[in-house]
């Protein structure tokens, strides 16, 4: 039988009461544990001191423009697609001191902002986080000057993926090719059943942590049957990008008239590129302290859609809405083919659900290109 990839083969499996027991070893091994928890209305990642803080019995529902959390009251801790963030958060901070000034000595004394807190083992990863940390990876870590913050906190990473078996009605990493079954990226890739998990090792630390807790093979039936409910994940899928590579559609469209049609709803907020977990835009600023002494540097996210961003030596060079929308499309789906290789979009659905006027990539996308080639 042909297995799918994060479905492996010696797959071991992993009671859900036992799921605590994992987290132990991680916490011995000196790893804070991140995971979904239910805070503000949505499922985010947050520290975890115990395993009954995942969302028991949550599910998500997702459309243009709305997330909503309803209570199935079952025992599922995974039963869910995701929420605003991926990884991209714990990796790349959203604001983060790059290094700090001391004008009080002899000489000006620079010092590199130290990285706190390294170690941290992510508990709930989905296949499009771990595609979109990939993405990342090539932009923080593959040039000749990697960046030290991302390498600091990628180093400490430890990642325990669990393979989506539900689909929100915004998700579309089928057609992206980025899920939802994990392929890599992953120490530990899990997969929920209904009484627990069946768990495979992705790195030779991962299959020592599962070694440690002492369990039996899943069995063919339980990997036939997290293979099915994976498999199902993606078929319930309603949503798809036209093709994965857009790059020549879109720059052959750039006066398409849908750019107009779209600035006329979008607000130029920034939520889609704060929520997609492969946007890695920053802008780089200093602060002085108030009497003067000192300084630090610091860097923040940013994106097509402010102001800052397309600021060029005074010069607006993207002066309004249309402009601003269609460069954070054509570089997304477009131009990401000459940096990466690829796109730069893993069908997570975030910038769909989290855009206050639903305005739908997939759906913009089909209107500019039309019909492009799979
Ligand atoms: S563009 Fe949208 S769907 Fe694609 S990775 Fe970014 S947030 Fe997810
Ligand atoms: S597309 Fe939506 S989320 Fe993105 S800037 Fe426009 S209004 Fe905001």
């Amino acid at each position: 039988m042909s297995r799918q990839p994060g479905v492996r083969s010696s797959m071991v499996f992993l009671p859900r009461e036992r799921l605590s027991a994992l987290m132990d070893h991680l916490r011995s091994e000196g790893y804070r544990c991140l995971g979904p928890v239910v805070r503000d209305g949505a499922i985010q990642f947050a520290s975890l001191a115990q395993a009954d803080e995942f969302p028991i019995g949550w599910r998500d529902r997702q459309e243009k423009g709305s997330y909503a959390l309803q209570a199935a009251g079952d025992a599922r801790m995974f039963a869910f697609a995701n929420g605003p963030q991926g990884l991209k958060p714990w990796l790349f901070a959203p604001r983060e001191t790059l290094w700090r000034v001391d004008g009080r000595k002899a000489a000006l004394a620079f010092e590199p902002a130290e990285v706190e807190d390294a170690r941290l083992a992510v508990i709930g990863a989905r296949s499009c986080d771990l595609a979109a940390m990939a993405i990342q990876d090539r932009h923080f870590l593959g040039g000749e000057r990697p960046d030290g913050a991302y390498a600091a906190r990628r180093e400490g990473l430890f990642v325990v993926a669990v393979n989506c078996t539900h689909a929100s009605a915004t998700c579309f990493c089928a057609s992206t090719g980025d899920g939802p079954a994990t392929r890599d990226g992953f120490d530990i890739a899990l997969t929920e059943l209904d009484d627990g998990f069946v768990a495979a090792s992705g790195s030779e630390r991962g299959a020592r942590a599962l070694a440690d807790l002492g369990l039996a093979s899943a069995g063919d039936v339980r990997e036939a049957e997290a293979r099915a409910r994976v498999a199902a994940a993606g078929a319930a899928q309603t949503r798809a990008l036209p093709g994965r590579d857009l790059q020549a559609a879109l720059f052959a469209n750039l006066m398409h008239p849908r750019w107009d049609e779209v600035a006329g709803r979008c607000l130029s907020c920034g939520n889609c590129a704060l929520v997609c977990p492969t946007c890695f835009c920053h802008c780089e600023r200093e602060e002085v302290s108030g009497d003067g002494t000192s300084a630090e540097h610091y860097r923040e996210w940013d994106s097509c859609f402010s102001e800052g961003h397309a600021s060029i030596h005074g010069r607006q060079v993207r002066p309004d809405i249309r402009s601003r929308y269609r460069q954070w499309l054509t570089h997304k789906l477009g131009s990401w083919h000459d940096q990466f290789g690829r796109s730069g979009c893993v069908g997570c659905g975030r910038c769909i659900t989290w855009c206050p006027v639903g305005i739908d990539i997939t759906e913009e996308a089909a209107a500019v290109c039309g019909a492009a080639t799979p």
